[in-house]
């Protein structure tokens, strides 16, 4: 099955194209029908599957299905990731995805200094990528918001659960609206991944690679 297949606008048929990309991998087959739908999505998927471009390339065409709606200091789509560089990694392909759509795409973690991040989210950005500490100390700050939020990411969740992220994803899903798309990869379930996904999906689609 190709992407074309899907419904993409021919920015993102021609950028997925240029990656080298020439048929959906099985998680991509399997989540991005569903996603294309709006459904929540709880994947059980590792590295190396294609997971980006499955969360991504759903969110990047809902966005620009409706352009021009970001607000300053917000954000439309948040995904979440547990370390800075998983999320640097999904800020890179999110750009080579999005090269031909007029997007704004911020990549934060921590580490490196508020300031530098900073303007960048008091413009508003369209798809904001996050570890979840750094992202609740700009929320603190006032930098950005969370209540135009309409998709988030969790990924690598089990990840985030091990680096002690429980109570950092609580909180941010006290501040997402209730009414949004939420999707969940993970490689492994433990015990504690029950009360995430009762916290962020709601009657998700499982998709098991
Ligand atoms: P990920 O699991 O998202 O980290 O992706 C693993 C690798 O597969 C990355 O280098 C992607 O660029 C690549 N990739 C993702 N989707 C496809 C596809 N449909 N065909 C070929 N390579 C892909």
């Amino acid at each position: 099955m190709s992407f074309a297949s899907q419904g993409f606008c021919p920015e993102i048929v021609r950028a997925v194209a240029e990656c080298g990309y020439e048929k959906m991998t099985p998680v991509q087959r399997r989540a991005i029908p569903a996603a294309r739908k709006g459904r929540d999505i709880l994947a059980n998927a590792q590295t190396g599957t294609g997971k980006t471009a499955a969360f991504a390339l759903p969110i990047l065409q809902q966005l620009a299905d409706s352009p021009k709606t970001t607000r300053k200091f917000n954000c439309r789509a948040l995904v979440l990731a547990p370390t800075r560089e998983l999320a640097a990694q999904i800020g890179a392909n999110a750009a080579a995805y999005a090269k031909y759509l007029d997007l704004s795409i911020a990549t934060i973690y921590g580490g490196v200094k508020m300031a530098s991040q900073t303007k960048a989210l008091q413009q508003g950005v369209d798809l904001l990528i996050a570890t979840p500490g750094r992202l609740l100390e700009h929320i603190a700050e006032g930098n950005i918001a969370m209540g135009s939020v309409e998709h988030v990411v969790l990924d690598e969740a089990d990840r985030m659960l091990d680096m002690g992220f429980a109570g950092e994803l609580k909180r941010l899903f006290s501040l997402v609206p209730a009414q949004r798309q939420t999707m969940l990869f993970s490689a492994t379930y433990p015990p504690a991944m029950k009360q995430l996904c009762k916290q962020s999906l709601s009657n998700p689609v499982e998709v098991a690679v």
